[in-house]
Order: structure tokens, then sequence, then C-alpha cells
């Protein structure tokens, strides 16, 4: 479904607004500004994709790729938490799709590209309940550059528009890390890595004897899920650096008295020992470990604000890839698919790194891999590999002509952590390089991630969205705002 273009002219430069990425980020800022605002507004959005609100996430087709979490989760109105939900009951039977019997909307797991239906469909009911006072523009092109232009900017895209506005939102998403490319410092034939959301990634592979799968995680189980429903009866050998296997999400309550919201720690070593303090609790008291998490997260945003760049890398290079398997869990029927393939014999699962790739005599791979903590390099066959491995958030490593760009003008400096690029956490308006925010440019979503750390999921979005959008609206001509996340408070 696209969403069709139509445009109003308010002559009013900063309440025209551009938005870089039509991904899940970009909608929702789109819509949040809607919301956020009372008079004239003028949105163009550019993104690469034909449709907006998909994205890498859901723009997949396929029925096994689920939301990660109950539908009770996912609403994009927060004083409304049914709202995807109601949204389920109306719409979902006409596009296909049902809850397993006997399971609530409210608490079904959706596939993602129905949920990235949801998203579209909000979109275009307020675009359309306000076609009086906002213009909405999408364009399907990709960004290349961004000029300062008068007070406002000149987004230069591929096709070589240039479309002038007056402040600017990256909503510009996740950047492949090794989609098509080994592993850093590996060597090899590049073409022989899949990129897992590529329909072609699983041509063919009902005759494949031995899937490589780069990663463990929760792109891995993607991968798998696809393998599986394209025929695949072989074995599959996944690698990761730590091995942590995506686990399935459990309907916990966060645990009690882990962290006092009144006196947050104001160290790293004192959040670790909390986290210690409940994981004796939890033995003791036949709990579950994933509840420490529940507990921490809601106050990541104040933790990670107060710790200082040291104690950042250091959860980076020592916590995060447990944070990360303990936070981004799978849609428990998703796991229970991998459970009996693991009970097949099917999967088998090695900690190390892929140092090189090449291709055999018989035609299949040779995968050259270190285990984890050896020297050693051995060799694993394989019919296709296909790289599940995550994405890359240093945006000196990035090779897209904007993030290039950007960086070579100073308007965007990356982030000291090495995640993303440098903001006001509050309202998401971008740092230049010397440290000054940048007038009418700000960030939502992943570029965010080294200020905010957890800036990814759907519920951090949407509350990404909500507060650039409020603040957008506060430096608008009409001054009209409506604070969304206060009212729900
Ligand atoms: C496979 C996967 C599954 C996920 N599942 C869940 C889940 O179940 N629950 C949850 O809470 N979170 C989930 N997430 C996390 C989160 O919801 C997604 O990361 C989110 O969709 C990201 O949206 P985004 O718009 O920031 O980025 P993206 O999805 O990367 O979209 C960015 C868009 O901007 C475009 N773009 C980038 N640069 C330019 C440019 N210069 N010019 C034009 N266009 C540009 C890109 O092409 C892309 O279309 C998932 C993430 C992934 C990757």
């Amino acid at each position: 479904m696209l969403i069709d273009s139509f445009s109003v002219e308010h002559g009013m430069a900063n309440a025209q607004i551009g938005i870089v990425g039509g991904g899940l980020a970009g909608a929702l800022t789109a819509l949040k500004l809607i919301r956020a605002t009372t008079e004239g507004i003028d949105i163009t959005l550019i993104g690469s994709d034909p449709e907006i609100g998909r994205g890498i996430a859901y723009s997949t087709r396929n029925p096994s790729h689920l939301v990660n979490g109950p539908a009770k989760n996912f609403g994009v109105e927060p004083q409304q938490p049914d709202h995807l939900a109601r949204w389920l009951q109306s719409h979902a039977a006409a596009l296909g799709w049902q809850p397993p019997a006997g399971v609530a909307f409210a608490d079904s797991f959706p596939p993602r590209w129905l949920y990235g239906t949801y998203v579209q469909h909000q979109l275009e009911q307020a675009i359309a309940q306000n076609a009086g006072r906002v213009g909405f523009r999408h364009v399907s092109d990709r960004v290349v550059g961004l000029r300062r232009h008068g007070q406002g900017y000149g987004i230069v895209t591929q096709s070589g528009a240039a479309i002038a506005v007056g402040q600017v939102v990256l909503a510009t998403g996740l950047f492949r890390k090794s989609a098509t490319e080994p592993a850093e410092g590996a060597r090899g034939a590049r073409p022989s890595i899949h990129d897992p959301w590529h329909d072609q990634a699983y041509d063919g592979i009902d005759r494949d004897r031995e899937v490589l799968v780069v990663g463990t995680g929760l792109s891995a189980l993607d991968v798998i899920l696809s393998a599986e429903d394209a025929g695949f009866k072989g074995r599959y050998i996944a690698i990761s650096r730590r091995g942590l296997l995506v686990q399935e999400r459990l309907d916990l309550t966060a645990w009690p008295d882990v962290l006092d919201p009144q006196d947050l720690p104001t160290q790293l070593s004192q959040v670790v020992a909390a986290a210690r303090r409940a994981r004796r609790s939890i033995r003791q008291n036949d709990g579950h470990l994933h509840q420490i998490a529940g507990a921490i997260r809601p106050h990541l945003p104040e933790l990670w604000e107060r710790a200082t760049l040291r104690e950042k890398r250091q959860f980076i290079r020592h916590l995060r890839p447990f944070w990360e398997n303990i936070l981004h869990r799978a849609a428990p029927v998703s796991v229970e698919r991998l459970q009996a393939i693991q009970r097949a014999g099917r999967f088998t699962q090695v900690s190390g790194r892929l140092t090189g790739l090449d291709r055999a005599e018989d035609g299949s791979l040779a995968v050259q891999w270190t285990p984890r903590g050896s020297q050693v390099t051995r060799t694993v066959r394989a019919d296709r590999v296909i790289g599940a491995d995550g994405f890359e958030f240093d945006w000196r490593k990035v090779s897209d002509p904007l993030v290039k760009d950007l960086l070579a003008q100073g308007l965007v400096h990356p982030d000291d952590t090495g995640f993303g690029i440098a903001a006001h956490g509050a309202s998401g308006q971008v740092l230049d390089s010397a440290g000054q925010g940048v007038d009418g440019l700000y960030a939502v979503g992943h570029p965010l991630r080294g200020v905010n750390w957890e800036s990814n999921s759907i519920g951090e979005q949407l509350a990404g969205a909500i507060r650039t959008a409020e603040f957008i609206a506060s430096r608008t001509p009409s001054g009209g705002v409506r604070a969304e996340l206060e009212a729900s408070q």
C-alpha cells in the first residue's frame, strides 16, 4: 500500500519538515508531528523504500516473522494501550490473519508485515483527518546530502531533486553490517554470504544439506524460519561470538525493589551489585532471572545519562551481549520451532568468529572460523552462508552517501560510544562536531543508540518520535503543541 502524495503550501519554513527515512521511525515521527501540532504543517517524507512504515523489520511478507511481544505492548497511542489489539480485531481477518484459537488479540503476537500495515493505516488516517492543515508528501528516493539553505535545509536526493524544508528529522534506521560481506578481516568470496531479508537468499535451499547462519539472535531466528518455510530439511550451523542463542519472551513481571526510583545508582558497579542481589533473591524465591531486566529497563535512560563514558564503554564491551540476549527475545511459538529443530539434531551452535570463506572444488563453501578464545582456525563445509550478525552502528564505518556527507560537513558528530551520533537525548536535536545543537536538525531511533542506548524497539521508537515531534511543534510558527507523552502520564 502506498500513501498518496499531496501537498499544501503554508509558506512557513519552520512548519515544513523533511523526514529522511520511511521505516517505522520515519512513519511514527510523521504521525506524531501531525498529532503534536494544531496549526498548518507540511511534511515531506523521503524514503528509499516504496512503502512507508515498514523498513527492514516490517517489510517481510513471511507470516512466520512475528513481532516479539504481545499486541498489548505495541500500540502507537500511549493513552490507549489496547489500540493495536482493537485495530487487529477490526482489520486482521480481512487482511488474512487471525490469532491462534483461544488467544485474545491483546495477547497475540501478530506477523510483522501486519504490524507495518497497522502503522501505515494510522498515518494515512491522521493525514486524512487533518487534510485541511496537514500537507504530506512521500518521495520515494534516496537522500544523498543535506545543505544549509537560508534558515532551513536543502535535501538532495539520488535522482537529483533538491527539496527545501525548514527542519529535518533523520530517521535513517539500521545500516547493514555484513549483509553481503564476511566479518571484518575475513577473506574470500563476498557474494556467498546472503542477505537474510532478500528473497533470493532462500532460492533452492530445499536442495541444500548444510546452511551456516552467522548470528544466533533474533535475525538468525528469522533466517531459520524462512529456510524452514522454503523447504530446507538439512542441518544448520550457527556461529556467533558468544554463542548466546535467542530466547523466548516470557510474560514476567519486573522483580520488585531491584532499584529505588527515588535513589537511582550513580555508578555502573552499583547497578551490577543491585542485579547480583536481585539474582540471589530470585534464586531463593523461585523467580526468573529475566525479571531483573524488566526492573532495570524503565530506568535505563536515566542510568545511561548518568553513566560516564568509561562506564558506557565497559557496559558495551562486557555486558551488552547478555543484556541484549535477555531483552530482545522472540515470540514463544517461533522459539518452539527452533527447539523442535534442535531436538531433531538439525541445529549446531558454535562460539567464535568467521574468518574466511572459499569455494571448495565440489562447489560447496569452505567456511573458516576461529573458536572463541582460540587462535586455531577451523573449517566447516556449508552449501550456503546467510549473514544475520547484526548492523553497523558506528557511523564512521557506514558507507552510505548521506552519512558520509553529514560527517564531512560536521553537521553530525559520531557519539563517543561509537554508536550513532551525538544529540540531545530529550529532543533528538543533533549536536555538531563542536558539541553545539544544530538548529532544525533532529534524529529519531537508531541514530540515537549511543545517546539513549535503548532506542530501537517499537516502544522506544514511539517515545522518541513523540519527544522530537513535540519539540519541533513547539518551534513551529503556530506554536500549537499537544503534549502526548505528558497527557499519557
Ligand atoms: C528484523 C527485525 C525485527 C524486529 N522486530 C522487532 C519487534 O518485533 N519488536 C520491536 O519492538 N522491535 C523490533 N525490531 C526493532 C525496531 O522495531 C526496528 O529496528 C525498527 O523498525 C527500526 O525502524 P527504523 O525506521 O528506525 O529503521 P529501518 O527499518 O532501518 O528503516 C529506515 C528506512 O530509512 C531508509 N533510509 C535510510 N537512509 C536513507 C536515506 N539516506 N534516504 C532515504 N531513505 C533512507 C531505509 O532504506 C529504510 O527504509 C526489529 C528489528 C529488526 C531489524
